[in-house]
């Protein structure tokens, strides 16, 4: 399978529903660039952690704004693991930007509009020369409003909170369900509330509700979606 020609696929949608699975398998699948959108907010949101920007409730907007310029986020291959990281100034930071304290601050620095900013600059820098698939809250909407196909990925949050204390667990930790279901709500409200790029599904986007079906079930509404559109052959 391959593209037509040059193409930009958006899927946005709530957190935990999956998004990321569906875009990697997509992008391998027909031979394009896959990028994490949310790992450059979690890597972002890690930095001001580790360099007292996010020590008490809410984060340093001013300290963060002014060190936005030191942030270096790249993504790599990784050979010991056989999966593409993120890195921050150069370190393999993947399991980090994924633990419960990164994910329960995150949606307060990507509420900040100077991160939203420059990070929109880069994510439009990585898929103005090549075909991506970027998943995020504000692909569609803001960083590539013409994207040749536009998802709004979404389940209900129960299961959305299950399938992140599955994957918690099976990481060996010991997560409370609960305190899990109360953060994917948390940032939920959060996301879609927030002032800047606030996290919606843009007007011209396909709703993928993804509560009960399966991940090929997924992937071959969204192929089905690009060959509707003759963006893909096979
Ligand atoms: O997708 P993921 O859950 O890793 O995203 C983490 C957080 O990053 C989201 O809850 C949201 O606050 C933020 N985010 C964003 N805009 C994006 C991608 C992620 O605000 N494009």
């Amino acid at each position: 399978m391959k593209t037509r020609k040059r193409i930009t696929i958006a899927i946005d949608g709530h957190s935990s529903c999956g998004k990321s699975t569906v875009a990697k398998e997509l992008a391998c699948a027909i031979g394009i660039a896959y990028i994490d959108t949310g790992a450059m907010y979690r890597a972002t949101t890690l930095y001001a952690m580790r360099h007292g920007l996010y020590d008490g409730a809410e984060p340093d907007v001013e300290g963060l704004t002014a060190r936005l310029s030191d942030i270096s986020i790249t993504f790599d291959f990784d050979a010991a693991s056989g999966r593409n990281v993120t890195f921050l100034g150069g370190e393999n930071v993947e399991e980090e930007i994924r633990s419960l304290e990164v994910s329960r601050r995150v949606s307060q620095v990507s509420a900040i509009s100077a991160v939203r900013a420059v990070l929109t600059e880069w994510q439009r820098r990585m898929g103005s020369e090549k075909s991506v698939v970027m998943d995020g809250r504000d692909i569609g909407t803001v960083v590539f409003p013409s994207a040749d196909l536009k998802i709004f990925m979404t389940a209900r949050p129960e299961v959305r909170a299950k399938r992140r204390y599955d994957e918690m667990v099976g990481k060996g930790e010991t997560p409370d369900y609960a305190e899990v279901l109360a953060s994917v709500v948390e940032r939920d409200r959060i996301d879609s509330t927030r002032e800047v790029s606030p996290l919606r599904q843009a007007e011209d986007a396909v709703v993928l509700d993804n509560s009960d079906m399966t991940r090929e079930g997924q992937y071959e509404f969204i192929l089905d979606e690009l060959r509707r559109r003759g963006l893909i052959e096979d």
